[in-house]
């Protein structure tokens, strides 16, 4: 099959006069227009854009449904929902809960997995993490690293693709090398470190920071001193992604354009952190994590109104954001969403339009609506 008539959207930039040929769920080719061989079906896009798919690495729920349910309908429906905002792929998001919980979530997936093509793994978040930085997380069942809760996880490493942790919790550096070890990105968040934690992290292996700015330590005094916190490590080391929640509402586009100052285009994944609230009519009632929440102004919040519950956005509405707040090049903001969380999460095929790489698109229109998302070539959601 070929994909003709489109605007190609590569992180360096945006080039027209190219096809895709897909083979078998995978790019075969991309070639000068005139030179694909017509013996394919032929796809044409109408002078949309043509992007790889886009990667959330962080999301909870959608639709009132929630990763935590363990269910296959609940995964579908996250996934479905999440596919007409051009994710084709996802880590379905645990919630601090009892370690069993979690592992209930991990076998869920396993089993899902060959079913729905856009589960490529989990985010356990929490419950490793700082009750000082516990956002609208449930506090009862914060725990620290123990070495049999992280030996329980890491049974599960074939699923299990990143992990949220304090860095300065007792025995979280010894966790950080054993996810590490088992193959799994860390990713610092929800934490009150300071700044030499977070360096002991890094030199463990941590390569990330969660939903950067939220429920994360910053510059404070120490004594007579001013000590940088996890924001201020994450920004200054190159080798850190950083998540971003760029719904508009997360974090404001001042702190947007210094993330993007400091880190440049390779150094931020557009996360999309969305709850169950996400796709829900505003003013809709939902639970998370067994509080009650509300979709208000188009963002979730907890329903006594003190805390952020995630975002009700999907990944298109924070490349507009990008676009539009931070004045971002499409290309950068693409990039983003695609080739930045891949590498943040080890995805080697996906993410690129390059030969090789899995079929799994997303077909923009010039106002940059979705208009249709592939997975491995299959139509996945059309507008
Ligand atoms: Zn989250």
């Amino acid at each position: 099959m070929i994909f003709t008539n489109a605007r190609l959207i590569f992180p360096d930039g945006i080039r027209d006069a190219l096809d895709v040929v897909v083979e078998h769920g995978k790019i075969a080719a991309i070639p000068e227009r005139s030179l694909a061989h017509r013996k394919h079906e032929v796809i044409d896009l109408n002078g949309n854009y043509l992007a790889p798919g886009f990667i959330d690495v962080h999301v909870h729920g959608a639709l009132d449904r929630d990763t935590m349910e363990a269910s296959a309908e609940a995964f579908r429906a996250v996934c479905d929902f999440h596919a007409s905002g051009g994710t084709t792929s996802l880590l379905l998001t645990t919630a601090t809960a009892p370690v069993d919980a979690i592992i209930k979530v991990l076998e869920a997936v396993r089993d899902c997995r060959p079913m729905i093509s856009a589960i490529a793994g989990v985010h356990v978040e929490g419950p490793f993490i700082s009750k000082a930085k516990a956002g609208a997380q449930c506090t009862e069942f914060i725990q620290d690293p123990s070495p049999a809760a992280v030996r329980q996880l890491l049974e599960h490493a074939d699923v299990l693709k990143r992990v949220t942790i304090a860095p300065e919790l007792p025995e979280a550096l010894e966790a950080i090398e054993a996810f590490r070890a088992g193959g799994i990105s860390v990713s610092c968040g929800h934490s009150d470190a300071w700044d030499e934690d977070a360096r002991a992290a890094f030199d463990r292996g941590m390569r990330s920071v969660t939903h950067t700015f939220n429920c994360m330590s910053s510059a404070r005094p120490r004594g007579i001193y001013r000590v940088a916190g996890l924001l201020e490590f994450a920004l200054s080391e190159s080798d850190i992604s950083c998540e971003l929640i760029a719904d508009g509402h997360h974090v404001s586009p001042t702190l947007m354009k210094m993330l993007y100052r400091a880190k440049g285009p390779r150094g931020i994944c557009l996360v999309t952190d969305a709850t169950a609230g996400a796709g829900l009519p505003e003013g809709s009632p939902f639970a998370l994590f067994g509080k009650n929440c509300i979709v208000e102004n188009g963002v979730c919040i907890l329903a006594d109104r003190s805390a952020l519950a995630g975002s009700a956005a999907r990944m298109i509405d924070l490349i507009r954001m990008m676009l539009h707040e931070v004045s971002v090049p499409l290309n950068e903001a693409i990039a983003m969403a695609t080739e930045n969380p891949a590498r943040a999460i080890g995805l080697e095929t996906k993410g690129r339009l390059i030969v090789g790489a899995d079929a799994d698109f997303v077909v923009l229109s010039p106002r940059l609506d979705v208009v249709q998302t592939f997975g491995g070539g299959e139509l996945l959601w059309s507008h």
